[in-house]
């Protein structure tokens, strides 16, 4: 992607922003500046929780110009949960057995660095969601607090 092209969408790549329709509240990602549903105009920013589950995924073997020193890789569908569909590139899935309805959520990783002119290009992946036990677990202990 063009440089000038990324910085206009830094605000979706970055916070997973959209648009809502005032009308029928379908919401869109990325954001549309008029609803496809039902014509309306003046969509306003949203922004998506990131927690969404995969609806569809696919492991990428051959990966498109500009990306061969990712490697293989899987791309997945996510249905977030605010209801538009997203595709990114999973993370954290080595040794994941990733499945259709698998709970994902959004995390900003380093998409690609352009060895050329130094940028380095941020923006969303999606990995596996943690089922609660194992969060808090995984969480340091909470310290505690003398008043
Ligand atoms: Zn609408």
């Amino acid at each position: 992607m063009q440089l000038p092209r990324y910085h206009r969408l830094r605000r979706a790549y970055y916070r997973l922003e959209g648009s809502r329709c005032p009308a029928c509240e379908t919401s869109y990602f990325p954001p549309r500046g008029i609803c496809p549903s039902c014509r309306a105009g003046g969509l306003q920013p949203r922004s998506f929780s990131g927690r969404g589950t995969i609806y569809s995924f696919s492991r990428m073997h051959q990966p498109p110009r500009g990306f061969s020193e990712v490697g293989p890789y899987t791309v997945g569908m996510v249905r977030l949960e605010e209801g538009p569909l997203v595709v990114a590139q999973l993370t954290d899935v080595d040794g994941v057995e990733v499945s259709i309805g698998m709970p994902v959520e959004m995390v900003t990783r380093k998409i690609r660095e352009n060895a050329d002119n130094g940028y380095i290009v941020y923006g969303y992946k999606f990995r596996p969601r943690m089922p609660l036990p194992m969060a808090l677990a995984a969480s340091p202990e909470p310290e505690e607090v003398v008043l």
